[in-house]
């Protein structure tokens, strides 16, 4: 895949980003100083890095579209308050993953999301 400085900067964008961004929140980060980016050029360089398995889509019921750095399977919990999306890399999901596939099932990927209230927001209610 060849890499236009923008699809660099879009890339970078997220490897750099401690959360899950969508679309719109790396569009608004590089459009200041990029003001030749489109909206349109994130959404197609998003679904080539993710095609290419650069980055992954999250998809949220609802939500825009996330794009996360973490190519890993693992779940999200998704919180309530915050709106924040979290990573969960408990051992017990990929316990199940492994059950279902040494039973004799086909897993190809799994895209667990969890709904509650993150650590942080609980402690204020
Ligand atoms: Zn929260
Ligand atoms: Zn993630």
């Amino acid at each position: 895949m060849k890499f236009s400085k923008q699809r660099e900067l879009i890339l970078n964008t997220i490897l750099n980003s401690s959360t899950h961004l969508t679309a719109d929140n790396i569009y608004n980060t590089l459009k200041s100083k990029n003001p030749s980016l489109s909206l349109g050029t994130v959404y197609r360089n998003l679904s080539q890095l993710t095609e290419n398995g650069f980055i992954k889509k999250v998809s949220i019921p609802n939500q825009p579209d996330r794009f996360d750095k973490n190519t890993h399977t693992h779940g999200h919990l998704v919180c309530e308050v915050c709106n924040e999306i979290f990573d969960i890399n408990y051992t017990s999901i990929e316990n199940l993953y492994n059950y279902l596939k040494k039973d004799g099932n086909i897993i190809k990927s799994y895209d667990i999301v969890l709904n509650g209230i993150c650590k942080k927001c609980s402690k204020n209610i």
